[in-house]
């Protein structure tokens, strides 16, 4: 097939079938783009909608964004995951508004120079925000990509991802760049999905390499595998005598960067100097159910424990990463999804 009979089926595909009234295709702007494509990584349309609406409508520009504080931009992204995506879309923010004057480059690779915005984002923002040329690769793309060229191997692997950028360069078209962009990623979320792709109903089925070998599960190769390793941890849900919680904020970088979360040991035999260090004295301890967070690169098996609290002289030490928080309420904070549910559960 060639690249102009590919990008005329699978325009006229869109014109007939391809989504047009996600939120985020409304109004459309590099920063309502930008957002959009930052939350849809790893995430399916169905969750990021309310989080887009709402994240729109308390910063509708890329200034107020800039200016808000990292909490409230960790608060209104509790429950995405992979906050390292807020935390570099709230310093992108602050780039563009201050060394950019608020207007998003337009070129590739100025975009993507901007702090999380890969090769592909940068892409999607330049092609459907301002119609220039610009191939995009994300996960939907590359399946259908790798499908209809039976190509082999692990799209991670750099030499098999080149080949599929270059596939992509060639189809990319000179005009209607936006639809462009967006029938790629539609074909791959609607059509030609992880499992039972609906190849009768696609427009490349007649080409595709995979489906007329029959080989479609085959593609995209699979990474080559590796036993997830397993951490633990103890959290401590330390209370009160007013029954408030007590949160802390951690680091800026690194997992749950600057997230609220429940001070942690990783044994037992600390928890005399973990309390001591906060001034604190153990009363009545119960330990509740172990349970799983799953993080994409380990699992954390978590072990909460309960303890009732009180200081352990007048002079209470608390630190500005320290909050009393009551645990139906602990307000507008970026609390990580386990501990939100273990404040929930209580
Ligand atoms: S025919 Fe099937 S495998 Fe091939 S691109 Fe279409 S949906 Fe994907």
């Amino acid at each position: 097939m060639t690249p102009a009979a590919f990008r005329k089926t699978v325009l006229a595909w869109y014109d007939r079938h391809g989504r047009k009234d996600l939120p985020w295709q409304q109004d459309i702007s590099p920063y309502r783009v930008w957002v959009s494509e930052i939350m849809l990584q790893q995430t399916q349309v169905s969750t990021v909608i309310p989080y887009f609406l709402r994240f729109m409508k308390r910063f509708p520009t890329v200034q107020k964004l800039a200016s808000a504080n990292q909490d409230e931009v960790l608060h209104l992204w509790t429950g995405l995951g992979y906050y390292a995506r807020a935390r570099n879309l709230h310093r992108a923010a602050q780039i563009v508004a201050t060394e950019h004057g608020g207007k998003f480059p337009a070129n590739v690779d100025a975009l993507s120079s901007l702090p999380g915005i890969g090769r592909s984002t940068a892409g999607a923002i330049a092609s459907i925000s301002m119609e220039l040329r610009a191939p995009i690769l994300d996960g939907n793309v590359k399946r259908v990509l790798t499908r209809f060229h039976a190509v082999a191997g692990w799209p991670g692997d750099k030499p098999v991802e080149s080949k599929l950028w270059a596939i992509a360069e060639k189809y990319t078209p000179t005009e209607r760049l936006r639809d462009y962009t967006q029938v790629m990623m539609d074909l791959g979320a609607t059509l030609c999905t992880r499992s039972k792709p609906r190849c009768n109903d696609c427009p490349l089925a007649k080409h595709c390499a995979a489906f007329q070998a029959g080989e479609v599960s085959r593609y995209p190769g699979k990474k080559p595998s590796k036993a997830t390793p397993i951490r633990q941890t103890l959290m401590l849900l330390l209370e009160n005598e007013r029954g408030e919680i007590l949160l802390e904020q951690r680091p800026p970088s690194g997992l749950w960067g600057g997230l609220w979360c429940l001070p942690e040991i990783s044994d037992s035999a600390l928890l005399e100097t973990a309390l001591t260090e906060r001034g604190l004295h153990a009363g009545k301890k119960q330990s509740l159910p172990d349970f799983r967070h799953t993080f994409s690169h380990f699992h954390l098996d978590i072990s909460p424990l309960r303890i009732k609290v009180k200081p352990a002289s007048k002079q209470v030490r608390e630190s500005a990463r320290q909050r009393w928080v009551r645990h139906n309420s602990p307000g507008e904070l970026g609390l990580a999804a386990p501990i939100k549910k273990l404040l929930e559960s209580l």
